[in-house]
């Protein structure tokens, strides 16, 4: 079974697993949203986790960077005065400085991110989302802030007016990304953040399309009740204007996905997510361990 898997952080870290120890052929398409300029080194936080996930070193306490790094990088770097709000281990520092240096001799970052995965070592395919920049922006009363100024460093405080996806009309999906969406038997929406790691792709001309004529796509909520299981997706849902909780999801999704897995806790919201044409499919969504990833995965498979 062919499986495409749209995936932001965390969450979509969970899920990968789970659907790596299935018998499957998977293609990761990450987020490009958040990627970032950071100590000169070109960072992208989605695309590394999912390589470093597929390859099996990723740290799974913290949800980012590779398991074992070490910090001396930053540390040096605190010293000589450098503000280091943004955490980057020395590994994967070192991921991001071979990244810049492959897209400053001309590779794409879909090229560049096949050749980083290969050398990790993994076999799932890792596709950026698009090779041009999209840079998801949250306007607050300060000012525009890039996703980590605005979640990393100031701790998703800020006043929300709006979220915008900068670069995004000029950005297609890959050739990479849409062929594999053709092929796939199943395309997998992972928990992710609807706005931050799910809206930038959805923003780009030509993908909301792409998904929406593939097989089947089914997605899994990052909601239950009205919160996420973590992160700033309920905020930033509710300055896009959309409720904070899976019928929020839903609509979000609505035309592109066919079925959204939802929390049992959240039945009450089942007849109105039906009703939008996506099929809401009931069930424990939350992962706290390798079972329960597992268990996700196939009831992903399956729905
Ligand atoms: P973030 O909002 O910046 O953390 O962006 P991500 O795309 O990395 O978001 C992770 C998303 O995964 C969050 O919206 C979480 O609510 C969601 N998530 C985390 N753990 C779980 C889980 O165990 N189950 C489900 N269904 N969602 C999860």
């Amino acid at each position: 079974m062919r499986v495409v898997a749209f995936a932001g952080g965390t969450g979509s870290a969970k899920l990968i697993r789970g659907l790596q120890r299935l018998d499957v052929d998977l293609t990761v398409v990450a987020n490009v949203g958040d990627n970032a300029w950071m100590y000169g080194a070109y960072v992208c936080p989605d695309v590394d986790i999912a390589c470093y996930t597929v390859a099996g070193v990723a740290n799974t306490s913290r949800g980012w960077g590779v398991e074992g790094d070490t910090f001396r990088f930053l540390e040096a770097a605190a010293k000589l005065g450098v503000e280091t709000w943004f955490r980057l281990g020395d590994r994967d520092l070192a991921t991001c400085l071979a990244r810049t240096d492959m897209l400053r001799r001309g590779l794409t970052l879909t090229e560049a991110t096949d050749r980083i995965r290969k050398a990790l070592g993994a076999e799932p395919r890792v596709l950026p989302a698009c090779d041009e920049p999209v840079r998801t922006t949250v306007s607050t009363p300060k000012g525009e802030l890039g996703l980590q100024e605005f979640w990393v460093r100031d701790l998703g405080r800020p006043r929300v007016n709006r979220v915008y996806y900068r670069g995004a009309s000029r950005a297609r999906p890959t050739r990479q990304v849409a062929d594999a969406v053709r092929r796939a038997d199943r395309v997998v929406v992972c928990p992710a953040n609807p706005i931050t790691s799910i809206g930038p792709m959805l923003a780009v001309p030509g993908f909301r399309n792409l998904v929406s004529s593939s097989r089947r796509v089914v997605a899994v909520s990052p909601m239950v009740g009205s919160a996420p299981f973590s992160g700033p997706a309920g905020k930033l849902m509710k300055a896009a204007g959309e409720r904070p909780d899976s019928l929020g999801v839903a609509r979000l999704y609505a035309g592109v996905i066919g079925a959204l897995l939802v929390s049992d806790a959240d039945a009450g919201l089942k007849p109105r997510i039906d009703a939008l044409g996506v099929e809401c499919r009931l069930g424990e969504t939350k992962m706290a361990g390798p079972a329960d990833e597992a268990r996700l995965a196939r009831e992903v498979l399956e729905a």
